[in-house]
């Protein structure tokens, strides 16, 4: 029992519980996570009637981001669940600004184990853990989202890392450059956005493991980007967001980075990355390899 007591108080959480609903009228409910106010929105009669389940994956979900950058990224959000066809989370996006807030379409035959597959609401939610950028930097929002979205659910033991690593492995080469491309700044296209991105973020990730003995990583930098107070309710550019973040680690990582990716094609060799990771996929399994020169690092990239 010692034991336990110890490990929950060790385990990150600032808060004990889960925190009480408010119903503030029949079609709104709101909730604090360690001081942020989060509402909820549910207009449509039949997701209203999904109610409890809904407000338990918003809620979940929240907790997921509260892990990763330690708090919940803005000091309030509003969270509209809009129904749609279908029996799963379709579509979602996140504004900033003064009142950050969040739409998502949801399925009216939508289930818990639906739920339960979302990726679509933690996505969202990391934006808002950015700053607003110029268009030109839409894939700095995207890669995080679509990176942090796998390793923050990673962390929490949501997904396996076996299912994040087969997703990396096969998702992540739409994100290098095809013939034609530039940098990762003149290349607006849906893989360079979301998955060069990506390629952008767990490259980051790495070399900061690499540059500080395996101690920080891409998040301690992103929480250092908070405290500069650059979330969702602030404008700024892609540079500011890499000054911040390699400040709070103290290496510089971010803005080298940046410099090579942004106009440059910058091609990356992604299967002899996986090999150095000591992660491959043959015949449909993943498999791991302790011997790989970078295996230290990716077997500490899912602890919380
Ligand atoms: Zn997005």
């Amino acid at each position: 029992m010692r034991i336990l007591i110890m490990l929950l108080a060790f385990s990150g959480s600032l808060y004990a519980a889960d925190p009480a609903i408010e119903t503030l009228s029949d079609r709104e409910f709101a909730f604090e996570i360690d001081g942020s106010r989060i509402s909820v929105e549910i207009g449509d009669r039949v997701l209203r009637s999904k109610k409890d389940m809904l407000l338990e994956w918003v809620l979940y979900s929240a907790k997921t981001i509260h892990q990763y950058y330690g708090r919940f990224p803005v000091k309030s959000v509003h969270i509209n669940l809009m129904v749609t066809a279908g029996n799963e989370v379709r579509f979602g996006r996140a504004f900033g600004g003064d009142s950050p807030y969040v739409r998502i379409d949801v399925g009216e035959n939508i289930s818990t184990e639906m739920l339960r597959r979302d990726w679509i609401m933690v996505h969202e939610m990391v934006h808002l853990a950015m700053a607003n950028v110029p268009q030109a930097h839409a894939w700095l929002l995207e890669g995080l989202a679509t990176y942090v979205e796998s390793i923050a659910r990673g962390q929490r033991g949501h997904l396996t890392e076996d299912h994040v690593w087969r997703y990396f492995i096969e998702r992540m080469p739409q994100g290098l450059p095809q013939a034609g491309d530039r940098g990762l700044d003149l290349t607006p296209t849906w893989g360079r956005t979301y998955w060069g991105g990506a390629i952008f973020c767990m490259l980051a990730d790495i070399e900061i493991r690499k540059r500080s003995d395996n101690r920080l990583s891409l998040r301690d930098a992103l929480r250092g980007v908070l405290d500069a107070g650059l979330s969702m309710h602030a404008d700024t550019s892609a540079m500011k967001v890499f000054e911040a973040g390699d400040r709070a680690i103290g290496v510089d990582v971010l803005v080298p980075l940046y410099q090579k990716m942004k106009t440059d094609p910058y091609p990356i060799d992604l299967d002899a990355l996986w090999a150095s990771l000591g992660v491959t996929l043959q015949d449909q399994k993943i498999v791991y390899d302790d011997q790989a020169p970078m295996a230290h690092i990716r077997k500490r990239l899912f602890e919380s």
